[in-house]
């Protein structure tokens, strides 16, 4: 068993395809993969745990970047996993995907699938309770996806000191389908008043937070973990998204103590997007 106060941060970095806008403007797909662990742009050569080229699928980026995160917070600990990257790099692609399409789904949907698999084959002394909270973060204001009226919730901390998101809705619930069925609430709610989305998913974080607690009837053994999967807003700013105050608030459980870390460092390959490329893969870099 590992021990319970060490925590581990893992790094990887997936480049998307090339999309069919910059396939007609003729834009070079500059990347070179050098191993499983390292990508050259222009020569100069970035170090990640893994580094994953344009044609991964999304099986295989849950394997090998979330998997292992589902048994840890099934054991008790927190997990957090966040994709970081520039606007149109395949942030939400990574973390959702296609919620409804068995090959599409990203890491957010493999996770539930897996969490309830395991559930479905323990035994009948363990009694399992899963609850779900979504919401985002907005020049600085935190917004209840699952309930439009608070709009403006606050960081407290509990007895423990950890940080949580005050008077979010908690909703449990029974089944991956009851998960999807929330996601979709989430993300039309999040249309909700906004006028142009794609500025407004550039600039927010959104959260989408998975709690596991489980009991041993017979033996009346408890544990409980936390998961986070955050879907960060664009890395073009001049900022680091996550220093936002809420947002860093929020994490910083998940960067210290006992804590399972992924973050996703998310890619174009193109040309037209060399210098951001490689100031994203410069951060995930020295994140490590
Ligand atoms: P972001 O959330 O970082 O702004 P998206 O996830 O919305 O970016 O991706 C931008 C577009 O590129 C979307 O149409 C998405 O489906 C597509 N895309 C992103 N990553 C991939 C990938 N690995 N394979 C295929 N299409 C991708
Ligand atoms: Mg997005």
């Amino acid at each position: 068993m590992a021990d319970p106060a060490e925590c581990t941060i893992k790094v990887m970095c997936r480049f998307r395809p090339l999309n069919s806008s910059e396939v007609a403007r003729g834009d070079k797909y500059i990347p070179k993969f050098t191993g499983e662990d390292q990508v050259s742009i222009s020569g100069k050569p970035f170090m990640f745990d893994r580094v994953f080229g344009s044609n991964t699928t999304q099986e295989q980026m849950y394997k090998a970047s979330a998997q292992k995160i589902v048994k840890d917070v099934l054991e008790g600990y927190n997990g957090t996993i966040f994709a970081f990257g520039q606007t149109s790099s395949g942030k939400t692609h990574t973390m959702e995907g296609s919620l409804h399409d068995p090959d599409g789904m990203g890491i957010i949907p493999r996770i539930v699938q897996d969490i309830f698999n395991y559930i479905y084959s323990m035994d009948e002394n363990l009694e399992f309770h899963i609850k779900v909270s979504y919401f985002e973060i907005y020049l600085d204001r935190i917004k209840d996806l699952l309930d439009v009226t608070k709009n403006n919730l606050s960081v407290h901390e509990d007895k423990n000191r950890v940080p949580y998101v005050k008077g979010c809705t908690e909703r449990f619930v029974c089944s991956p389908e009851e998960v999807m069925d929330t996601i979709d609430e989430g993300k039309s709610n999040r249309h909700v008043a906004v006028t142009n989305m794609n500025e407004h998913s550039s600039r927010s974080h959104s959260i989408f937070q998975i709690n596991v607690k489980q009991e041993n009837t017979a033996t009346e053994q408890k544990l409980s973990g936390k998961l986070y999967l955050v879907d960060l807003a664009g890395s073009e700013k001049t900022y680091v998204p996550y220093r936002d105050s809420k947002m860093t608030r929020i994490l910083q459980d998940s960067l210290g103590g006992n804590c399972r870390t992924t973050m996703v460092i998310c890619a174009s390959p193109s040309a037209y997007n060399e210098a951001e490329t490689k100031s994203t893969l410069m951060f995930g870099q020295r994140a490590k």
